[in-house]
Formats: structure tokens, sequence, C-alpha cells
């Protein structure tokens, strides 16, 4: 079948593939002072954000990569009190983090005020939190942020990012989580998205190595479904300080004071499971 005009195509050399949604509507395009921010309206997927090309967040899918990136990692602490996020400027994540009562600082660290602004205006939903107290929008680069990071003073970082190219290149590297390490407190976690365990193998391995390396004790990664993304299977990688990772507050994830779509114990369980090609690779 070939597509024609109407269809928002993302090729995926890594895997010979390509995915493909139907457009109705572009409702936006710039050249921002980093990147290539397009907005579309797709016919089944709800509005559609890419950047240099990529997907990044569809309104019909996002809960998956969203709730993944926060929750496993805040019921994993024992008291997510300062929360972290680097990149994340659609602020989806930020909406689940601010979800957690126990939450009373939430700071979004992302290079790019373009795409937050353009969130608001086309993802409002995700935003719909971006006026809570607790939360703080700040604008510029975490790898930096990071670097200057007060010692001791954070409780759990998401990195929230794009693929590991262009500004987003440093947030993979043992330098920037030697700076994380650093800014948790003795009990922390840090959760990276990870990329695709079918597609990008050898990001993963370096990633898990480069956490070690920085004095994580453990590094534990979890998979979950994203149709948007490359081979539609997804990841993301948490490492620790001073706390278990396959332990996490399974009574309130029982009692959770919101709802989600996607996220619960069975899911949180399920998604350390490791097939055993993932195995191997970690050695
Ligand atoms: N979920 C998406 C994915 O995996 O494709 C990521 C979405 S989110 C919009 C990624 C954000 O990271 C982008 O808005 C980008 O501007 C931001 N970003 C990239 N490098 C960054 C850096 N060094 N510091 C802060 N934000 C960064």
């Amino acid at each position: 079948m070939t597509l024609g005009n109407d269809w928002f195509s993302e090729a995926h050399p890594d895997g010979g593939s390509a995915f493909s949604l139907k457009i109705t509507k572009k409702l936006h395009e710039e050249q921002s002072e980093y990147q290539r921010i397009e907005i579309f309206e797709t016919e089944q997927f709800g509005n559609l954000m890419t950047i240099d090309g990529l997907y990044m967040v569809s309104g019909r899918d996002n809960f998956l990569y969203h709730e993944m990136m926060t929750h496993p990692s805040l019921y994993t602490h024992p008291a997510p009190k300062n929360v972290v996020i680097i990149g994340g400027g659609d602020c989806g994540t930020l909406r689940e983090v601010l979800r957690h009562p126990e939450v009373e600082s939430a700071l979004q660290v992302e290079i790019d005020e373009r795409v937050t602004r353009l969130s608001e205006k086309y993802f409002p939903e995700l935003c719909e939190l971006n006026n809570d107290s607790r939360a703080t929008l700040y604008f510029g680069d975490g790898i930096k942020w990071m670097a200057d990071a007060k010692p001791g003073s954070v409780d759990v970082i998401i990195v929230d990012s794009t693929d590991p190219v262009g500004p987003a290149e440093g947030l993979f590297t043992e330098e920037f989580f030697r700076n994380c390490h650093r800014s948790l407190g003795p009990q922390g976690i840090i959760v990276q998205q990870s990329e695709s365990p079918l597609y990008h193998g050898k990001i993963l391995k370096a990633l898990h190595g480069a956490m070690r390396a920085a004095g994580f004790e453990a590094t534990q990664t979890l998979f979950f479904p994203q149709p948007v993304y490359p081979s539609g299977w997804w990841s993301c990688t948490m490492a620790s300080k001073g706390l278990d990772l396959k332990t996490f507050r399974e009574k309130d994830v029982a009692n959770k004071p919101f709802e989600t779509v996607y996220y619960n114990s069975d899911i949180h369980r399920a998604a350390w499971a490791m097939p055993e090609f993932f195995k191997r690779l970690l050695g």
C-alpha cells in the first residue's frame, strides 16, 4: 500500500521500518532556537507533536509513557517530596508527578520553552496541573542545571528527554549521571527514558554501564508498549541510590487517590520481566 500526502511517517533506519499516522490537518510548524516543532491533527490518535520529524507525543497513547516514566519510581521511593524532571516540555510527566499528594515540589527543566507553550495550546490536558502551587517551570539546559544542583536536594529525577542526539546527547553520559547521583539524597532514584529494547540495545547497555559507573547501586529497565515510538516497544531505566528497586509501596498503589489509565501494581511487576535476549545483552 502506498501512503498519500495525508500521512505522517517516521522512518526508523535502525530497524528498517516506519510508523505512519493519518493526518487530517497540520496545525502548526516552527523552527525554534533548538529544533523543528510540528503539530498535526490526526484521524485516530488525537493531536500529535513531532520534533525534528520524530514522534514526541500523541493524544491517544501518551498515557503509557507518562505513567511509566512517573509512577514506578515515585512508588519505589519511600517519600518522594522533591522531584526534578529534565526535559518533559509537553508537561505530561509533570502532571503525573503532581497527582502524588506526598510531592512537595516538582521542577521541570526544559531546554525549549516553545515545546511547553505549544503544548499548553494543543495538549491542554497534559498541562492542566501547570499552575499547581508545587510546580515550577524552568527553561534551561538540564545538563547544566544538574551540574549546578545542590547536593542531596532531590528525591526523584525523571529524565524525559528526546533521543540521545543534539541537546539530549549529554543526558545519557556518565558525567551527567554523576551529577544526578550527587544531587540525590541518601535515598534517591533516577529514571531515564531508554529507547526501544528491540532497536536500541547498544544505547540501553551503555546506559546501564554509565549509571553504575556513576555510583548507582542498582539499575532496572522497565518495558512497556508505545505505539508511536520506533518498534512500538519502549522502555525506561531506573537507577537507585540507597534503595532496592524490586520493592515498591504496593499498599499505596492499591489506595492511590487518583486514577491511572495503565499503571497498577501488576503492571509495575510485569514491567520488570526481562526477555532472554535482554539478560544476555546486560551480561
Ligand atoms: N517522550 C518523548 C520521546 O521519548 O521521544 C520525549 C518528549 S519531551 C517533549 C522531550 C523534551 O526534552 C523536548 O521538549 C526537548 O526540548 C527536551 N530536551 C532535550 N534535551 C534537553 C536538555 N539538554 N535539557 C532540557 N531539556 C531537553
